[in-house]
């Protein structure tokens, strides 16, 4: 439960980088297909901003804890299957997904959040 506080503090502090970075128009908490962390309704682009831990993020590779080692594998493997069940339905009903990885914005979230500013402006323009 800490683990996902902590990323849900990230979270907000990149929803306010991507608010001053110019991208506004965006929802959070979609009743979508895997809960999306902020959407842009218009664009059909959902964005999950992932922690590295519980998602499994293939760049850190953060290794099992060595205690309850059976129950951390498992979990993660439940989250990773969700997260592929999740992409596929949104996909199908014209959605595009977007990971925002934990290490991608700690500890400044701003650089990401300026280049997803400038894909939203981007699709804004040609949509
Ligand atoms: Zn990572």
């Amino acid at each position: 439960m800490r683990a996902n506080r902590r990323v849900s503090h990230r979270e907000r502090l990149f929803r306010q980088a991507l608010w001053r970075a110019g991208a506004r128009g965006y929802r959070v908490q979609a009743r979508l297909p895997g809960r999306p962390d902020i959407v842009f309704p218009k664009l059909r682009l959902a964005i999950f901003v992932n922690g590295c831990f519980w998602h499994g993020c293939s760049t850190c590779g953060l290794p099992e804890p060595k205690a309850n080692a059976d129950f951390w594998r498992v979990k993660r493997q439940q989250t990773r299957e969700r997260d592929v069940r999740a992409e596929r339905e949104l996909a199908t009903n014209g959605w595009e997904c977007l990971t925002i990885w934990e290490h991608e914005i700690r500890p400044d979230p701003r650089r990401r959040a300026s280049e997803l500013a400038l894909l939203v402006q981007e699709r804004r323009q040609f949509s």
